[in-house]
């Protein structure tokens, strides 16, 4: 199961901004390009990318979807 993530954090290698990110995974984890399947860095790496832009943007709704990535799937 894969949460989407709608934030502006872009590939360093093809610039697509399409990727997606298991629920629940560990901080350690890498996040993968959608598009070229280059490493866009770890899971702890993107949330703290998406914490400076909503920090920058007062983006309520994805401090409510950062909260999310850190739960455990449904059982
Ligand atoms: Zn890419």
């Amino acid at each position: 199961m894969a949460l989407d993530i709608s934030v502006e954090v872009h590939c360093g290698t093809c610039g697509s901004a399409n990727y997606s990110l298991p629920a629940g995974m560990a901080d350690e984890a890498p996040i993968v390009c959608n598009d070229c399947s280059d490493r866009l860095g770890s899971v702890a790496e993107l949330k703290a990318e998406m914490i400076g832009q909503a920090q920058a943007h007062s983006a309520e709704a994805l401090r409510n979807q950062l909260d999310r990535i850190g739960d455990p799937p449904p059982a």
